[in-house]
């Protein structure tokens, strides 16, 4: 897990062949600079075939955005983690800010699906983030802490990375200052290494409205190792800057 990451959601966007497209727009990306920076991407669920397949043998690993809290069974609508495996998921996204607001995902469910996504061999992207007004109210960190405790019983950390995502900033242009950025990842390495010996091997990202502009900042901040991408990974030219700024920053390291 170590090395910085650049993760793009790709959310509920686009058709079959955009996302085709995208991906093979991406291997170009991947080529200059995959020695550099791990990219991996998370297309809708039924698009992760397809995309697969154009990025199969290529850098980009292949994410998905949810998986059932379930093994199998009868719960129509849904994925379990077993078939997100056999489609070659490395990495699947747990308590996304809209998957805990729009399917009213509590810590029981987030418990449940990071077990399957561990049954399977899989990395756990678990996300965490306040919402406007825990923020203005000062609360970012009991938030945080609160969140957290899904990982009391985790054993796993070496198939663990952790997304800190202000829940204001995620889509709506507005991003944290660094400081902020900087006292949370400080915060959230801080629980990981009183949880176990767990803070070595724990990538810690963040997201919320990252362009390519913003690297600079987000590179310079030491707890910041990733950032996980939603609207600008939809544009293959924006994703491909995020992470040539890595690259580069790499290069002069
Ligand atoms: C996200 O949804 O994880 C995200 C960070 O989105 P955006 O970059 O669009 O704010």
């Amino acid at each position: 897990m170590a090395g910085f990451w650049v993760i793009g959601n790709w959310k509920m966007n686009g058709r079959l062949q955009t996302g085709k497209e995208l991906a093979s727009q991406l291997l170009a990306v991947a080529a200059q600079c995959a020695d550099r920076v791990r990219v991996a991407v998370a297309p809708a669920a039924l698009h992760l075939h397809a995309v697969g397949s154009v990025l199969d043998n290529s850098a980009i690993q292949l994410a998905a955005q949810m998986a059932s809290a379930h093994e199998d069974g009868a719960y129509t609508g849904q994925c379990s983690a077993a078939m997100l495996a056999d489609l070659g998921v490395r990495m699947v996204l747990v308590g996304h800010s809209e998957c805990r607001t729009e399917l009213a995902q509590d810590d029981a469910v987030l418990r449940a699906q990071m077990q399957r996504i561990h049954e399977q061999g899989m990395t756990v992207v678990l996300c965490l983030g306040e919402s406007l007004a825990s923020y203005e109210a000062g609360q970012t960190l009991a938030v945080i802490e609160r969140q957290m405790t899904v990982l009391h019983d985790w054993v796993d950390w070496s198939r663990l990375m952790i997304a800190y995502e202000p829940v204001w900033s995620i889509g709506t242009g507005k991003v944290a200052s660094p400081e902020h950025i900087a006292a949370v990842h400080d915060h959230i390495h801080q629980r990981l290494r009183e949880l176990g010996d767990a803070e070595a091997a724990v990538v810690v990202l963040y997201g919320g409205s990252v362009k390519p502009a913003l690297m600079p900042q987000l590179l310079a901040l030491s707890g910041v190792n990733g950032v996980l991408v939603g609207g600008a990974s939809l544009d293959a030219e924006q994703f491909g800057q995020i992470c040539m700024v890595v690259a580069e920053q790499a290069l002069t390291d």
